[in-house]
């Protein structure tokens, strides 16, 4: 078994709040960042970030079955734990809870968590149910812990607001925080799914987060959005992207339409590149 400097591997429930009970109960302020795996340098702003605001930092890796559709990548989900957690381990987590899906969900797990309006739109238009599974296994993550924080990234922002509307409704009592996306060089938002872009698609890739930034330019400077969005779609469309599921520019908050830069206002998209769908948001 790999011996690590810092890190402390768990994969049971009971163990993962023992810990953090211990923690709480000494004093120390606990951060938790859940991921899927397969750790990128997003994940690692999300580390850094809990370690600037909390005494301890906690991790899970969970490629959570519930937010994966019948036709979706759940099965070749790309996964590397013994990596991750060298990775998490350089990086000063502390504790990793890494459970089996037996362990998460014993019974087959019934009970779901839902956010109507926010989950059902842009994403969960495209990926029904997917924010059911978002919202139930970070529900059971959250209650199963009890940190004072979690980190989660502005890359799916729309999850990050879906989670907050839950963590306010269900008076779950952790302070959500959301972490800026981390990016390469030539602008493509990092990804654990970027591993599935041949050579070319990679090439073009960076063209969708040129493009929504070109977008939140222009509205701020007043163009319209059908027209903005109508253009986009052609400039996708030139870059080799396949299709266009959706590009909106929505109210920062309840992600309902905008019609103008007079309040805080994001450009969502999500596009698919041949085989590999991409997501990307921009303030404007
Ligand atoms: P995932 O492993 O993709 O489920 O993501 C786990 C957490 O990392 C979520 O809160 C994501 O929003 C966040 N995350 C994923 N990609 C990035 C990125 N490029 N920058 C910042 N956070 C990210």
């Amino acid at each position: 078994m790999t011996k690590y400097k810092n890190l402390t591997i768990v994969r049971t429930v009971a163990e993962f709040r023992e810990h953090v009970n211990r923690w709480r109960r000494n004093g120390e302020t606990v951060g938790f960042v859940p991921t899927m795996g397969f750790l990128h340098d997003g994940h690692m702003s999300l580390f850094q970030r809990s370690q600037e605001i909390a005494d301890r930092t906690t991790a899970s890796i969970f490629v959570n079955p519930k937010q994966f559709g019948p036709n979706e990548d759940y099965a070749v989900y790309p996964r590397s734990e013994e990596r991750d957690a060298q990775l998490m381990d350089e990086d000063g987590v502390d504790l990793l809870f890494a459970p089996s899906v037996n362990e998460m969900y014993p019974d087959g797990g019934v009970t779901k968590v839902s956010v109507p309006g926010l989950g059902d739109i842009l994403e969960g238009e495209y990926r029904p149910g997917f924010f059911n599974g978002v919202a139930t296994v970070v529900t059971k993550l959250l209650l199963q812990a009890m940190p004072d924080v979690a980190i989660f990234g502005e890359k799916d922002y729309q999850q990050l607001m879906v989670i907050r509307r839950m963590v306010k409704d269900l008076d779950i009592p952790v302070r959500i925080e959301g972490a800026p996306t981390g990016r390469e060089e030539d602008g493509l938002a990092m990804s654990s799914r970027n591993t599935y872009l041949t050579p070319e698609e990679r090439k073009a890739a960076p063209v969708l987060y040129q493009t929504i930034s070109a977008v939140a330019d222009k509205f701020r400077q007043g163009e319209r959005a059908p027209e903005l969005i109508q253009w986009a779609k052609v400039e996708l469309e030139k870059a080799g992207f396949k299709q266009l599921d959706y590009l909106e520019i929505r109210d920062s908050e309840n992600l309902k339409p905008v019609y103008d830069a007079s309040r805080p206002a994001r450009v969502l998209a999500a596009a698919w590149l041949g085989k590999p769908r991409l997501i990307d948001n921009v303030e404007v």
